[in-house]
């Protein structure tokens, strides 16, 4: 039985599963917000960012944090920090940091990527890392950094993992960076504490802008002295803020209310993941994401579309504003496209 008429008359909102970034800030979410104190965060006068930077940078175990307005913009920080022009930077051919952020490190900081395949479980082959860090040879450019990412498509990558990169770049003097934009979706799915991970890393980047449910932003943390040459890119990228506040004070919030929670939207994608199984579909869940495949991508966007169902291609997202009924509603949809 489907019952889409239902679902839809709910102020006609559509369910939209494009992206975790689609999340609007909560009511509560917003009253921290207009409650914030605020200053000018260029000068370091915004005393609720400083909160939001030492708080991240506690719960990663690392020294100082930086809030900058993009996870891109994150990442980008990172790279010129930890590396120079001639360098190189080892990434997953998939990476956010290689194939979604503009060739923004090529293009500002005359860094090189050196892509490599990502295994099935969403980590990078050591091997493989090892025979792609160049000699020290005039020929070649200074491989500097191995630069991973948690969750990678979802999957979540064990503190264990991270401890073994973290031995080969001791060995062979480079540094590693960790892209956390869902870093919490895997603290909560392995029932880990984020510094299992940041233990092992020279910089992390979290997103509060994804399944965290913030507007906008994300953390850069990593030692005093990386992060003082952050703090110096992000004014040259043009990140500096000032009462920026408003905006940390939502980033606070969520650090405080909606890492547990992440639980929900993995339990709610399972049950998406299964109930498509169930309708016939090849589905496959990892942590807050539902890969849907085998299946014309046009046709199928048209017609979760006009039963009220936003997807962008392959891969659904689940996230706080979707709930248990949306999950019905979506599997009732998705039924009559297998
Ligand atoms: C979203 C995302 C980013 C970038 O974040 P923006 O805030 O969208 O710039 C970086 N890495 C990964 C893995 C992401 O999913």
């Amino acid at each position: 039985m489907t019952d889409h008429g239902r679902s839809l008359k709910r102020d006609g909102r559509a369910v939209d599963l494009r992206s975790d970034t689609v999340t609007k800030p909560s009511a509560a979410m917003r009253d921290a917000m207009v409650s914030a104190e605020v200053g000018d965060d260029v000068y370091g006068e915004d005393p609720t960012v400083n909160r939001l930077e030492s708080e991240c940078a506690t719960l990663l175990g690392l020294e100082a944090g930086l809030f900058v307005p993009s996870g891109t913009q994150s990442n980008l920080a990172a790279l010129l920090a930890h590396c120079g022009r001639g360098d190189e930077y080892i990434a997953g051919q998939d990476a956010h940091t290689y194939r979604f952020e503009g060739g923004g490190a090529a293009v500002f900081g005359g860094i090189q990527p050196q892509p490599l395949p990502f295994q099935d479980d969403g980590t990078l082959d050591l091997r493989e890392i090892e025979a792609a860090i160049k000699p020290d040879d005039y020929h070649f450019a200074k491989t500097r950094l191995i630069c991973l990412e948690n969750t990678q498509g979802g999957k979540a990558l064990d503190p264990a993992y991270f401890a073994r990169v973290r031995r080969l770049a001791d060995q062979r003097g480079m540094r590693v960076h960790l892209d956390g934009a869902r870093l919490f979706n895997a603290v909560v799915a392995l029932g880990r504490s984020p510094s299992d991970f940041g233990q092992y890393c020279d910089s992390v980047s979290v997103c509060l802008s994804k399944g965290l449910g913030a507007p906008a932003g994300s953390v850069l943390c990593g030692g005093s002295g990386f992060v003082k040459a952050a703090r110096r890119w992000r004014k040259v990228l043009g990140g500096g803020m000032r009462q920026a506040g408003v905006l940390a004070a939502a980033g606070l919030h969520a650090l405080t209310h909606h890492i547990d929670r992440l639980a929900d939207d993995h339990r709610r994608a399972n049950v998406l993941a299964q109930g498509l199984r169930r309708k016939g579909l090849s589905a496959q869940q990892h942590t807050n994401m539902v890969f849907v495949e085998g299946l014309d991508t046009a046709s199928m966007v048209a017609h979760m579309q006009k039963g009220g169902v936003r997807v962008s291609g392959i891969r659904w997202v689940v996230h706080l504003d979707v709930d248990d009924d949306d999950i019905h509603h979506v599997v009732d949809v998705a039924g009559a496209l297998a």
